[in-house]
């Protein structure tokens, strides 16, 4: 069981786990990918770097900081998060399944919107973005998965034993690797999602038809807001809504940096890391103090 789990390895994470992990907590930061940080070119604008510093030699730097810590790091997708039970996190990787007392979301900035037309405007009304949320309302249904990563895989099996039948629409994107009998692959491209009060039909490039009762969203890796639908977390827009301390309003988990939106700046990034891990270690204290 870990103290926290964070997931992200970009200023806001790596600075989250350098503060909890001073504090003597259990901590394991959770990362798919480098942060976006490391495609910055040159940075000029943060504090303490005389002719400035490569996005890419910062990251590795603050990577290097955690691990001279002994913060342990894995580098997996996070592909769900479920409460287990009272005050207990299940962080749900392609390889494994993590416990942890406290979640620290540190995602970055990332929208996981599929420019098709129609999309937006049927959302909520058979387009939906969390599996574990809407499934049930699709049960016996044919419907369809768009994506084809780990997250869609992790979606369609939540769907697999609801369902009557999940194409997964890749968008012309290479077919993932999956197996059931109620699962199939579509690699057409698509043009547009149809319907009148709710999403009926899917247009694809070849003039080509499909009928659907409902369509998930689950494009490249999930993302904040794809997480805080599954743990009932207030989003604005695609952004975590937090309070001046980085709480959700989900007790025990936090989120900093480009996630919760505003200025999408390093030092942003560093100050709300801060604030999340100083507040994960507050929340910890109290709770052993009841025990
Ligand atoms: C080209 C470029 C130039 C920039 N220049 C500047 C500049 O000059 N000055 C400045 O202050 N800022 C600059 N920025 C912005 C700065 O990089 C960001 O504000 C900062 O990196 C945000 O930090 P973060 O920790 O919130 O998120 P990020 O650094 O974006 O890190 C997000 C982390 O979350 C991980 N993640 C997301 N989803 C999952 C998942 N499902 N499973 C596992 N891991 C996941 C990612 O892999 C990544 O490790 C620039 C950004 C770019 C792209």
């Amino acid at each position: 069981m870990y103290d926290v789990i964070i997931i992200g390895a970009g200023p806001a994470g790596v600075t989250a786990g350098l503060y909890t992990k001073r504090a003597n907590l259990k901590v394991l930061i959770i990362y798919k990918e480098p942060s976006g940080l490391e495609k910055a070119d040159r940075i000029e604008n943060y504090y303490g770097f005389e002719n400035g510093i490569s996005g890419e030699e910062l990251y590795k730097t603050g990577i290097q900081q955690a691990k001279n810590l002994n913060i342990e790091i894995k580098r997996e997708e996070v592909t769900n998060i479920q409460i287990e039970e009272d005050k207990v996190y299940k962080v749900i990787t392609e390889n494994e399944t993590y416990h942890t007392k406290t979640v620290i979301f540190a995602t970055g900035n990332k929208r996981n919107t599929p420019k098709i037309k129609g999309i937006k405007e049927f959302e909520g009304r058979g387009v939906s973005y969390c599996a574990v949320c809407d499934g049930f309302f699709y049960k016996n249904k044919d419907i369809a998965v768009l994506g084809n990563g780990n997250y869609a895989i992790a979606e369609t099996n939540e769907l697999i034993h609801i369902a009557n039948h999940i194409t997964i629409l890749t968008d012309g994107e290479k077919a993932p690797e999956i197996r059931a009998d109620n699962v199939s692959i579509d690699t057409r491209k698509i043009r547009e999602v149809r319907g009148s009060n709710k999403i009926e039909e899917i247009d694809f490039e070849d003039n080509s038809k499909m009928k659907t009762d409902g369509i998930f969203v689950a494009l490249g890796v999930a993302g904040s807001s794809e997480f805080a639908k599954k743990l009932g977390i207030i989003t604005n827009k695609d952004k975590i809504v937090v309070n001046e301390n980085m709480e959700t309003n989900v007790p025990g988990v936090y989120a900093c940096g480009d996630c919760t939106g505003g200025l999408l700046q390093i030092s942003k990034s560093v100050y709300e890391g801060t604030k999340a891990g100083l507040q994960a270690i507050k929340y910890l204290k109290k709770d052993n103090e009841k025990v």
